[in-house]
């Protein structure tokens, strides 16, 4: 059976939820093998995990040099293993990074690139919600190793247990690869929320929320269901939330299992960042609002009244 090759996204000794994903997605296509790029030392404490979501292989391609540069060291790494073992596929996360280093290894290796997936079946056909979700189109790679990025959260991580071999790889950058250096890292600072990409639960805010301090009664919400906070762009335009938890077309792009929009309309830009959310549940004082279009349970009334007892009715069922 041949591998599919899965690039490792991780960070404080810990495999990122994503990875879970994409190595039950490889178990498809193939036998999954997990990449890990990292500096020296990281590999080690994510075998494990990865073995018990299928890893038969881990990869483990190390070198002081991988934080000196961004991304140009994975796609590299990426670039000499699919010469090297002529994978059925490569499967990497749908994020920023993730997607530009699927363009250079397409670029590197003369192969076709899907981007955005929600779900890739056995026969390597990709699926992608586009143009705000409005078309589901289904695309396979007819040129060189299919290279394919899948959208945190659209596939459900599944234990399958492996005992994975481990193989060293070495890191080798040719100069162009070497053009942009690091010269800081600023770390952000993490409350206990769940960042948004990987939350299972997101309860986001819009423009119903009338102010900035209001955003606590969202806060408070995701807060009782153990899930992130997003915004609408209205919000964040408006200086209510952070940028960085603008959900939709030019924010981030979730598909948590449960999508909560308070005081959310549903503009199809917003849509394009959550609509592939399991479960949707909108609060809003307008019946007509085009959020009740795509949701599974919708509440008509005023979210000053409706947020807070719905907080206090989790809390109570949570015991
Ligand atoms: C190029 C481009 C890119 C964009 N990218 C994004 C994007 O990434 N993400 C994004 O979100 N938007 C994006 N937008 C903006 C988008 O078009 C909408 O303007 C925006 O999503 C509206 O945000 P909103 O739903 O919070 O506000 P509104 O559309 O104003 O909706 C507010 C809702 O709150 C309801 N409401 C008000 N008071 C209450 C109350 N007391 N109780 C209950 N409900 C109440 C109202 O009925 C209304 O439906 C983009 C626009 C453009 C042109």
């Amino acid at each position: 059976m041949s591998q599919v090759l899965v690039l490792v996204e991780h960070g404080d000794g810990a495999v990122k939820k994503v990875t879970l994903e994409l190595l039950t997605a490889a178990r498809a296509l193939g036998e999954p093998a997990a990449v890990v790029v990292g500096p020296p030392g990281s590999a080690a404490p994510l075998v494990d995990k990865l073995g018990e979501y299928g890893a038969a292989t881990v990869y483990v391609a190390e070198s002081p040099d991988v934080e000196k540069h961004l991304v140009t060291p994975q796609a590299e790494v990426l670039a000499s293993l699919l010469g090297q073992t002529s994978p059925a596929a490569v499967l990497l996360p749908s994020t920023a990074e993730g997607k530009e280093i699927a363009a250079r290894l397409a670029m590197r290796t003369r192969s076709g690139i899907l981007t955005d997936a929600v779900g890739v079946d056995a026969d390597g056909t990709a699926t992608q919600s586009i143009f705000g979700g409005a078309v589901v189109v289904k695309s396979r790679v007819r040129t060189g190793t299919p290279i394919v990025t899948v959208r945190p959260n659209s596939v459900t991580a599944e234990p399958a247990p492996a005992r994975p071999r481990t193989q060293e790889v070495e890191v080798t950058l040719p100069d162009a690869a070497r053009g942009a250096t690091v010269l800081e890292r600023v770390v952000e600072e993490k409350g206990s929320r769940p960042a948004l990409t990987d939350a299972s639960v997101v309860v986001s805010g819009g423009r119903g929320l009338g102010a900035g301090e209001n955003f606590a009664l969202v806060e408070k919400l995701a807060d009782a269901l153990g899930g992130a906070v997003g915004a609408s762009r209205a919000a964040t335009d408006a200086g209510w939330y952070p940028h960085q938890a603008q959900v939709g077309q030019t924010g981030v792009t979730v598909s948590p299992q449960l999508y909560v929009a308070v005081g959310i309309s549903g503009a199809i830009q917003h849509r394009a960042g959550m609509q592939t959310s399991k479960t949707i549940v909108a609060i809003n004082k307008d019946a007509e609002a085009p959020i009740f279009e795509l949701v599974d349970f919708g509440v008509v009334g005023d979210l000053f009244q409706v947020v807070p007892q719905l907080t206090e009715e989790i809390g109570k069922r949570k015991g």
